[in-house]
């Protein structure tokens, strides 16, 4: 249970957070102090090159639109509100406050919406809201609306908790909504783009936070868009190798696992009983949900063991450094937890939607119970490739089965 624990707050952190705490802490240093000038004339251009071309090739039309918001947000606020702070002219000021109160929504909306592309009407359509965002602010300064303008520079009094920040009062309710609504995401854990915009948002906070408009916001403000960026890296990444169903690495994982897999391990594969009849009866759909509860159950497994999707309705477990006859506890202890679980799944299929009005209740609900064989192999004399292992342990499933199911052999 720890590990899991512990995976999760890694994927939470990783790499998002991992790098919005490398740029504060190299900012806190200054360590770049010297070679800043150099860094902030080129750091934004690459992030907004890499974000645009991997928005373009995978198909991202938010990061797109997230880069372009942060790319004119930094512009925006270099070329009239930085120098000694932004309260030094009334341009600078509400350019500044302007900002500050439309980026947080513009990234919530970003992470938000649907992938609708980029040349395309919905494409058009968001690229000409934020442009009409632009051209707000500049109608407010070009024509001296100070009313509008007070109201976006409106700021807490002296002495308030958090008085601190130079920001306006809109700005901070607009962060604060902002972090509610992608915390959300993040606690739920989504997706990695979900997280990704997360610590998108606290990098830019950390922009604002600065006070100073310059070379450090344009940092925040670019380490914002990498953020993004490596997020939708990691993405593919984890779509080629996680298995989509279940949400556990699938095989290509598995193979690419077993290529590095060297002295001591063992292998384990198990598989559904009876999962054919189970589909028939239930239907594929809660076949389906069934299958990701198992897979569930599987990131479980004591003693380093790492879970695959094999294929269908076939997993395999790998313990590294273990032998089969230490394996043997983790995997039994598996396999009476799945033998114990009656797993709640709803019934969204036609058999579960015909018993719903039967019944006369919403939201059909009903517990089903799966046992699982298990088949042990681990690497020896005999069995010295990767595959010699998962044809010995395939093996050693089949006498599971064949000596009753619901048992682990080797
Ligand atoms: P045994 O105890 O011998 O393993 O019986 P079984 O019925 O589980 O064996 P078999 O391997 O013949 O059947 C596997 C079934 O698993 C076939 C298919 O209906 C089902 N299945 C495979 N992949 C999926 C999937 O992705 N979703 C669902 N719902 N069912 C799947
Ligand atoms: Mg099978
Ligand atoms: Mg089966």
């Amino acid at each position: 249970m720890n590990s899991v624990v512990v995976r999760t707050l890694f994927s939470l952190f990783v790499p998002g957070g991992l790098v919005v705490f490398t740029t504060a802490i190299i900012v806190y240093l200054g360590v770049l102090d010297k070679s800043l000038s150099a860094l902030v004339h080129i750091y934004p251009y690459l992030v907004a090159v890499a974000g645009i071309l991997l928005g373009w090739r995978f198909n991202r039309s938010r990061l797109i639109f997230a880069i372009f918001v942060l790319a004119l947000a930094e512009r925006g606020l270099l070329l009239f509100s930085s120098g000694a702070g932004a309260a030094s002219t009334a341009v600078g000021q509400t350019v500044y406050n302007a900002i500050g109160f439309l980026l947080p929504l513009n990234l919530v909306f970003a992470s938000r919406v649907k992938e609708r592309g980029i040349l395309t009407f919905y494409g058009i359509v968001r690229l000409s809201l934020i442009l009409l965002q632009v051209f707000g602010i500049f109608l407010i300064c070009r024509y001296q609306n100070w009313g509008l303008a007070a109201l976006l520079n409106y700021s807490l009094s002296d002495g308030h908790l958090l008085s601190w920040l130079p920001l306006s009062l809109p700005s901070l309710l607009s962060f604060a909504l902002a972090f509610l609504l992608l915390t959300v995401g993040f606690i739920r854990h989504e997706s990695v783009i979900e997280n990704g915009f997360f610590w998108a948002l606290l990098s830019v906070f950390l922009a604002f936070a600065v006070g100073k408009i310059g070379p450090i916001s344009t940092i925040y403000l670019s380490t914002a868009g990498l953020v993004l960026v490596v997020s939708v890296i990691e993405t593919s990444h984890s779509m080629a190798f996680r298995d989509e169903l279940t949400g556990i690495p699938g095989r290509r994982a598995l193979e690419e696992k077993l290529l590095q897999m060297s002295g001591n391990f063992t292998v384990a594969m198990l598989d559904i009983d009876f999962f054919k009849k189970f589909n028939d009866r239930h239907g594929h759909e809660v076949g389906d949900q069934v299958l990701r509860l198992v897979a569930s159950k599987l990131t479980t497994i004591s003693g380093g063991g790492k879970p695959f999707r094999y294929g269908g309705e076939e997993f395999t477990i790998i313990f590294a450094g273990l032998n089969s006859k230490a394996s043997m506890p983790h995997l039994e202890k598996l396999r009476r937890r799945v033998e114990q679980t009656r797993f709640l799944i709803r019934g969204s299929n036609r058999s579960g939607k015909r018993l719903e009005k039967a019944k006369g209740i919403r939201g059909f609900r009903k517990r089903a119970k799966v046992t699982i064989s298990i088949g042990v192999a681990e690497r020896n004399e005999k069995y010295t490739s990767p595959e010699q292992v998962v044809m010995a342990a395939d093996k050693a499933l089949y006498r599971a089965k064949r000596a009753g199911r619901n048992r682990t052999s080797t």
